[in-house]
């Protein structure tokens, strides 16, 4: 049970069993983030709001060059939340022409799930925690939590569908 990178104790299990220790499992948190942001181009301002998930993505962008818009502080559970409940509840034809409202574009934690921010926020002593997601979506999270005993993977697969039927267009 070492980490990858410096074989000390591991924090962290990947589905494809690499592990990493607590300051390289933050390491890899803060990168993934920021290269998001660069990626997507994605504004680079501080969030007012108070959450957990808002304070998390303001100490990883302090350091960086402002870039005018608004972030939201969604992340990997609320999106996969919301792709699932609009294909579910509407009568829609395709994928692709309906779903790109939810590709990445102000969401920093777009790809990290509560699981991976409550680690981080552990490791950096930050206090808080996520709230449960809004009533009409807590059937729908609890039935991709079912998948996900099986297919931890479940949520990252669902965006990735999303962003490849992007690509297929
Ligand atoms: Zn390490």
């Amino acid at each position: 049970m070492a980490c990858r990178f410096c074989r000390t104790k591991s924090v962290w299990k990947f589905t494809n069993q690499q592990q990493l220790c607590a300051s390289c499992f933050a390491r890899y948190f803060e990168s993934k983030v920021k290269k998001i942001i660069r990626k997507y181009q994605m504004p680079i301002s501080i969030l007012k709001k108070k959450s957990l998930k808002a304070e998390i993505i303001n100490i990883i962008i302090k350091d960086l060059p402002e870039r005018k818009g608004r972030l939201s502080d969604e992340n990997l559970n609320d999106i996969s939340n919301k792709i699932l409940e609009n294909i579910i509840f509407s009568n829609m034809s395709s994928l692709k022409n309906y779903l790109p409202k939810f590709l990445p574009k102000n969401q920093p934690l777009y790809f990290l799930s509560d699981k991976e921010i409550l680690l981080y926020a552990r490791i950096k002593k930050i206090r808080g925690k996520i709230n449960e997601p809004k009533k009409k979506l807590v059937d729908i999270n609890n039935f991709i939590k079912k998948i996900e005993e099986k297919n931890p993977d479940i949520r990252h697969n669902i965006v990735d569908a999303l962003l490849k039927s992007k690509n297929e267009k």
